[in-house]
């Protein structure tokens, strides 16, 4: 084994940790008072509502809706950008994040380019979207997440920025069913058909 492929091992083993680390509870293990009254009197519904017992307020845990960005260049490498910060601190990671309040998944995605990579998007457009959990503060959110394949202006001037630590070209030779921190992306790419 060569020293540049013992790095690579050293550094899958490292992730594949980094992987395992982060977890969530479910709310329900999570919320104990009541944010409206005080009380610690929260029923959990379903799994996926709380009622306080005391004052009757009720809350629903409904999906967050999330964006992902498939960039593929004329090579046919996929744009990956690694993770500056947890949850899956150091992991690959698809272009993209959650939507605002009061913003379209159109609006979050132009965004969103903007904000990781410096860069406007060309254009876009939605493929399928992926169910996912993503832990956050030791609490998991629900989310759904809406894969868009997306052409970017000025490839050229791309940088890594906000939550963004670097990006790079993968070919699909590299890429893998666990290649990713976060399932959504991993199921994305498969079901474009990007892994050989
Ligand atoms: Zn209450």
């Amino acid at each position: 084994m060569s020293l540049h492929f013992f790095y690579r091992y050293i550094v899958g083993l490292f992730l594949e940790y980094m992987k395992l680390s982060d977890e969530g509870l479910h709310p329900e293990k999570v919320f104990k008072y009541c944010p409206v009254c005080g009380a610690n009197t929260l029923t959990f519904k379903h799994g996926r509502a709380f009622m306080c017992d005391t004052c009757g307020f009720e809350h629903f845990f409904n999906a967050a809706g999330a964006v992902l960005a498939v960039i593929v260049n004329p090579k046919g490498e996929l744009l990956v950008s690694r993770r500056a910060k947890a949850p899956f601190k150091n992991t690959y990671d698809l272009p993209g994040g959650f939507i605002d309040p009061k913003e379209s998944a159109e609006e979050s995605l132009l965004r969103e380019i903007k904000e990781e990579l410096n860069v406007e998007v060309d254009t876009y457009e939605l493929c399928f979207t992926v169910p996912n959990q993503y832990p956050y503060s030791g609490v998991v959110i629900f989310t759904v997440d809406l894969v868009f394949k997306v052409t970017v202006k000025t490839p050229e001037h791309m940088k890594a920025c906000d939550d963004v630590a670097e990006f790079l070209w993968v070919p699909p030779q590299q890429l893998h069913s666990t290649f990713f921190g976060i399932q959504s992306c991993n199921v994305a790419i498969q079901k474009l058909g990007l892994i050989p």
